[in-house]
């Protein structure tokens, strides 16, 4: 007995995805944005994959960390859904590591009590954000489109900030080390990108959280930190990213 949760469609998606297959002739114009969802409670599971429907996200569900490896492997999602506490040989922090090694796909951390969310920031798995249980399934799924709109924004004036022996390349979403593309995931872009686009003042946490969060996003300001003790760690000295005592940070 498998607990894969893996669910066939409804009958009128079904049908909708063959109609457009005819018209589309496989093109991708119509597709829906693959989630990947990892949560080992039903309920939540249900709940969370219905309201994500509703938004026209198409979810695979899985109750356990294997299976949400496979399916990230198999389905290519734009988005992962990851709880903590789950069954099995490898938890949520787990799996996020393993997701981080190999790409920097979005990944949203469910946890359940405070002290995970220490072990989420803490541990520095790399996760874009996390929503602390109970949460609304609005609000995550606004936390969902806040993080794929900024992981697809192209600036309307692309260009490239240089700063120290680093390139932020905004129109590119790249970060070049003397020529070479260091891999970041989508909010640790979006943290050098809106510190490259400020260059030279110093932003608060707050003020950093609700640029690149964006305002309405509810957490806590060591999220900022934790982004910061990534980017010095990829990029070492080469990034003049300066903590300003008592305010937050600034690079030059
Ligand atoms: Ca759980």
């Amino acid at each position: 007995m498998t607990d894969l949760k893996e669910r066939p469609e409804p009958e009128w998606e079904r049908d909708a995805t063959a109609q457009r297959c005819v018209w589309d002739d496989g093109a991708h114009m119509n597709e829906q944005p693959v989630i990947v969802l990892v949560e080992d409670d039903p309920n939540i599971a249900d709940l969370v994959d219905m309201y994500l429907r509703q938004d026209g996200y198409r979810v695979y569900q899985a109750a356990d960390g294997q299976r949400g490896l496979e399916l990230v492997k198999t389905r290519a999602p734009r988005l992962v859904i990851l709880d903590v506490g789950l069954p099995g040989a490898f938890d949520g922090l787990e799996v996020c590591k393993r997701l981080r090694a190999e790409s920097d796909i979005p990944i949203i951390m469910l946890t359940a009590r405070d002290d995970e969310i220490d072990r989420v920031l803490g541990l520095e798995m790399g996760a874009d954000d996390y929503v602390t249980k109970p949460f609304s399934p609005r609000e995550l799924v606004a936390r969902v489109k806040a993080i794929l709109r900024r992981a697809e924004a192209t600036p309307r004036t692309p260009s490239i900030v240089t700063a120290g022996a680093v390139e932020v390349d905004l129109g590119r979403r790249e970060a070049r080390l003397e020529g070479t593309v260091i891999p970041l995931a989508v909010r640790e872009f979006d943290l050098l990108a809106y510190l490259a686009e400020n260059r030279g003042l110093a932003l608060s946490r707050r003020q950093l959280l609700d640029g690149v969060w964006g305002q309405d996003w509810v957490g806590d300001e060591r999220t900022v930190d934790v982004h910061v003790r990534q980017l010095r760690k990829k990029f070492g000295d080469a990034l003049p990213l300066i903590t300003v005592w008592g305010v937050g940070y600034r690079l030059d």
